[in-house]
């Protein structure tokens, strides 16, 4: 989400007459896209708007602002507790960004914060600045509605909307014309993508329809909207990647209600077991949390069990920080010990470690399709692509490029990846 909202700023800042650089000892603006998921994640950011505000003594004239959640959580205060910053603005102001740093010269602190109920910047064209070139994420809505008690997003990222349909194919035909091989759309729960009536199956038929040269994938589903329609147009659609993040947080049907989550464990293993039964090949990743309020060890045990049978490919996994505003904050207690937390989070990220093992192992002689994203990190020779299922694939290489598609055997495993040779082209 905020890669693709900082491709959205740079196209904006772009198109205002700034330019880019790599050297943030060169810049005259700094611009900290933020995250306010966490308290950790914040604690970063202000990790880094101490080291900027030590290069304005180096440059007085550098600007530094701070974009994105944590500008909408924080607003002045930010320019109250952080003396580094000149200007806040929030994720749906940034069509005035080129204005607001040209106002904010000298200035004492610039805030802009409103939120809109329909700003989707539609129009605007992204720069994929920084990508590898042949994938890029598509940001098809913004927002969310669902209040789950924890979450901190609908406060800072305002209700949902859909981008409409015209301008998300306009991108991705520029981005086929500019080489890319794989799209991936995303929104916080694409389920409830609702452009005028069009609903994200639809939405998903059109794009494999549109562009049958190029992969496509999606994240991020939520288990209560998650519908067998979407998994059959997954299933009908060769271009469309056999893999969904599912994020189910708790295996405990008690936590989940604390949570509102709006599923049930019994509903949330009868829609793993709707993707098994309709894409038996389909891979399946998730977001855990542990130590939500009032979580008891049984609560926790429903959990671990929950992920044995899921089978996860790939997990997140955290431990709950009680966000400022959101209903878990304004009427729960933050009651499971910190280190009950770490205790519990090292459990699960144990039992993740076991699960992927085994299923890492069920690979090896299989083949598989694989998007070729370039040389290894540890060798020139060594290539790494990643499956339709997301998962990474190293093999020996002199004939295939970044871009390519290809075939390959997967002949053995590490804990991270998968290794392989070139099956055929
Ligand atoms: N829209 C997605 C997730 C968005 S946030 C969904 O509904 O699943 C990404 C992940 O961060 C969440 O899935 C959750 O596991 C985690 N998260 C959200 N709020 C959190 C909090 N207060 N503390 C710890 N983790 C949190
Ligand atoms: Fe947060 Fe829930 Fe919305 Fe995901 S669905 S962004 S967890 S409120």
């Amino acid at each position: 989400m905020n890669v693709a909202d900082s491709e959205l700023i740079v196209s904006l800042m772009s198109a205002g007459g700034y330019g880019i650089t790599d050297d943030m000892n060169e810049a005259d603006l700094i611009l900290v896209n933020t995250c306010s998921i966490r308290e950790n994640a914040e604690q970063r950011v202000r990790g880094r708007l101490k080291l900027f505000g030590s290069l304005k003594k180096k440059n007085p004239s550098l600007i530094v602002g701070v974009v994105g959640c944590m500008a909408q959580r924080l607003k002045e205060e930010l320019i109250l507790q952080e003396k580094s910053v000149n200007l806040v603005v929030g994720p749906d102001q940034y069509r005035q960004l080129p204005e607001l740093v040209r106002t904010s010269f000298g200035g004492s602190g610039v805030v802009q914060t409103i939120l809109s109920d329909s700003e989707t910047y539609d129009d605007i064209e992204p720069v994929h600045y920084d990508g590898n070139g042949i994938s890029a994420f598509i940001s098809i809505m913004r927002g969310c509605i669902n209040m789950c008690a924890y979450c901190i997003v609908p406060y800072v990222r305002g209700g949902e909307r859909s981008r409409d349909p015209e301008s998300i194919f306009g991108e991705i035909t520029k981005l086929i014309e500019n080489g890319y091989k794989e799209v991936t759309l995303i929104g916080q729960n694409v389920d409830s993508y609702n452009f005028h009536g069009m609903k994200f199956r639809e939405l998903l038929e059109k794009v494999a329809e549109r562009f049958p040269e190029i992969w496509i994938r999606f994240s991020t589903n939520h288990p209560k909207d998650l519908s067998d329609s979407l998994l059959e147009t997954m299933a009908m659609y060769e271009n469309i990647c056999k893999s969904i993040h599912l994020p189910v947080q708790s295996g405990s049907t008690t936590v989940l209600e604390r949570m509102k989550r709006g599923y049930t464990r019994e509903w949330y293993l009868d829609r793993i077991s709707a993707i098994k039964r309709i894409i038996p090949e389909c891979t399946v990743s998730t977001d855990i949390m542990t130590g939500f309020c009032g979580e008891t060890d049984y609560e926790h045990l429903d959990t671990l069990s929950l992920m044995e049978i899921a089978e996860y490919d790939f997990a997140f996994m955290f431990k709950y920080s009680q966000r400022p505003g959101t209903w878990a904050e304004r009427n729960m207690k933050d009651d499971v010990p910190e280190k009950i937390k770490v205790k519990r989070l090292n459990e699960i990220i144990e039992m993740q470690g076991k699960i992927s093992e085994k299923v890492k192992k069920r690979d090896v002689g299989q083949i598989f399709d694989i998007l070729v994203e370039g040389p290894s990190k540890r060798s020139e020779k060594e290539f790494f692509g990643r499956t339709p299922g997301n998962k990474v694939v190293v093999f020996p290489n002199n004939i295939y490029k970044k871009g390519d598609f290809l075939k390959v055997l997967v002949t053995g495993c590490t804990s991270a990846t998968l290794k392989g040779t070139i099956y055929e082209k």
